[in-house]
């Protein structure tokens, strides 16, 4: 069976047919199987909820929900919240399982970005736990001797891109502010699937796989992804004792016994020591590291409110120009069938791209026009240069207002997809949204007491500058390197409606933002939403998800004026909707599910 985007109803039904959501999923990633038997430990809740994502339905519930890139950790989280746990304490249990079973994407060597709705307040704000760039770092530090920006793997693998992490700490952070429950005791189903092994996944052993070569740069990498020299299969009973030990000592003594002590020592010698590509980090990098509060930034749309991470990160002024230009556009009276609907999205897409290209990056260290980027009068100008019938001929960055002259050039800095994302509703009315990563698959490729480290600062801008001009997301002792990634959650008159968020690199931006457009104009269910197929556009080429009715298009934009390109667009969001009880999604492209009761 074919979708063809004649009507959001037809489109919503054509969707919702599992032939239709496993086409997707083998289209862009043939590992993401998300059979049952691989997770034959799971509870049958969980088993019913894998089930309810392959025939694209949602997941329903009253009181508590969660949902996640992988089911134990889901399951962990479930356990958190059906035992009276906050949405704080629930992503502590998560996260802790992530790490673990899905290391490849997020962990205690990454960093994090959390939105939280708190249940008693009604206000919503941030946790920035992005990791920093260590004080020894130089402008030169991605630049070959030349002054050349150095190849991407260059980069990557090895000490040099590992930032200061930021995830335990955010972890307990959050939990101070929030939990209820026990710290340590979160800690418990994560230390005993390591302690116990946990069955290798399809998509942990297809990663492994994929980036056989890379991964085996350094030995104690290698022995754990390669035991006896083979590469872990999936099916595999995979045992990481220390991990079990790492968590023994945060749970016992808190995230300072990550942060100094012989887990910080183990980190600085192995990023020192990196055989090739030697890095910069140091204990006082760790020893001094905090996250930071910060309030949301919050864009209206279609009389509600998206909220989501502000600097570093570029991701809620992103999705927020994306809506705000949107929203001066009837996108529901066109429907998501019409190449028009598309025409607007993707060009508002790159219009908001220019603008993250020249102005965001992190504010503690450079003047950003945050406000002016996002208010009204601007986007009406910005919304206006979208009144043609064919794509723009060419994008820049606009002027917002700001209280700062500042000339910047556009910078270039490649983020490739891996990351995952966690949606939390507890009992008690509040809400989390939280992005979190290594950044590339597998990060730095250097592992440490049973996790790896994050190769982050390769999100920074790799040229300082252009033309004279400084760029704005160049490295700096301290500083934070500018994100994609947009946990959000969506309020109306105070109230979440909508929790959700995506890995993508800074795909995550159209991803998140397609998502909401799908729920809102087009009144789909979050599985519908989470499940249909990814039309994105960031700096001018139209990525159409191959395999998938939104390839269909091809013709279309293409008459219009548009570079189009068919590929795997491989998101993972997980989304909860809040409306009469809660519904979750789950990506059918990862292997995740959503858990409530
Ligand atoms: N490092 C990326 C960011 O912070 C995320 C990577 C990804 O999602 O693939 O935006």
């Amino acid at each position: 069976m074919r979708c063809i985007f004649l009507s959001s109803l037809a489109l919503a039904a054509c969707l919702l047919t599992p032939a239709v959501a496993q086409q997707a999923a083998d289209a862009v990633d043939p590992e993401v199987a998300s059979g049952l038997s691989e997770f034959d430990t799971l509870s049958e809740a969980a088993q019913a909820s894998l089930a309810a994502k392959t025939a694209g339905r949602p997941v329903e519930a009253d009181t508590w929900m969660v949902a996640a890139a992988n089911p134990l950790a889901v399951e962990a989280g479930a356990a958190v919240l059906r035992a009276g746990g906050t949405a704080a304490d629930a992503m502590v249990a998560v996260q802790a399982v992530l790490g673990l079973v899905e290391p490849q994407s997020s962990g205690l060597g990454g960093g994090a970005f959390l939105v939280w709705y708190d249940g008693r307040s009604g206000e919503v704000t941030t946790l920035d736990g992005r990791e920093t760039a260590p004080l020894e770092v130089t402008p030169r530090l991605f630049q070959t001797d030349e002054g050349e920006p150095m190849g991407f793997w260059d980069a990557v693998v090895g000490g040099r891109s590992v930032g200061t992490p930021g995830t335990p700490m955010l972890m307990e952070e959050a939990h101070a502010r929030w939990g209820r429950a026990d710290w340590a005791g979160l800690f418990g189903p994560a230390i005993s699937l390591a302690e116990d092994g946990f069955t290798v996944s399809e998509r942990l052993a297809g990663s492994i796989a994929g980036g056989a070569e890379r991964l085996q740069t350094f030995s104690r990498t290698a022995d754990y992804f390669f035991p006896g020299g083979q590469a872990l299969q999936a099916g595999d009973r995979l045992v990481n004792g220390e991990y079990a030990n790492t968590l023994r000592l945060i749970a016992a003594h808190g995230a300072e016994a990550f942060y100094t002590g012989p887990i910080a020592d183990d980190i600085v010698a192995t990023v020192r020591t990196a055989a090739g590509n030697p890095g910069v980090l140091s204990a006082t990098d760790l020893a001094i590291y905090r996250v930071v509060e910060r309030d949301p930034v919050c864009v209206p749309y279609r009389g509600r409110d998206v909220c989501g991470m502000g600097p570093p990160s570029s991701g809620a002024l992103t999705v927020g120009q994306i809506l705000g230009m949107l929203d001066r556009h009837d996108l529901a009276a066109l429907g998501p069938d019409n190449a028009e609907a598309w025409r607007l999205i993707g060009d508002a897409s790159r219009l908001a791209f220019a603008d993250r290209g020249r102005y965001m990056a992190d504010s503690d260290f450079v003047p950003m026009p945050v406000a002016g980027l996002t208010d009204a009068a601007y986007l009406d100008s910005r919304a206006a240069l979208l009144a043609g019938e064919t794509a723009l001929e060419e994008v820049s960055a606009g002027a917002p207002d700001w209280d700062h002259a500042q000339l910047w050039a556009d910078d270039t800095s490649l983020e490739l997809p891996s990351t995952s994302h966690i949606s939390i509703v507890d009992q008690y009315g509040n809400a989390l949204s939280m992005t979190t990563t290594i950044e590339n698959g597998f990060g730095s490729r250097l592992m440490v007491r049973g996790f790896l480290l994050n190769n982050e600062l390769t999100d920074f801008s790799f040229r300082t500058q252009r033309d004279g001009l400084p760029i704005a997301n160049r490295i700096e002792p301290g500083k934070r390197p500018r994100s994609s990634m947009s946990p959000t959650i969506v309020l109306q008159d105070g109230r979440p409606v909508l929790v959700v968020g995506s890995p993508g690199g800074s795909r995550i931006i159209g991803y998140v933002a397609q998502a909401i457009i799908a729920h809102l104009d087009w009144g789909m269910d979050v599985q519908q939403a989470v499940s249909m197929p990814h039309l994105v556009n960031r700096f001018g080429t139209y990525d159409l998800e191959e395999g998938t009715p939104a390839a269909d298009f091809e013709t279309a934009l293409s008459e219009m004026g548009f570079k189009v390109n068919l590929r795997g667009l491989t998101s993972g969001l997980h989304a909860i909707a809040l409306a009469d009880g809660l519904r979750g999604g789950a990506d059918p492209r990862r292997e995740g599910i959503a858990l409530g009761d």
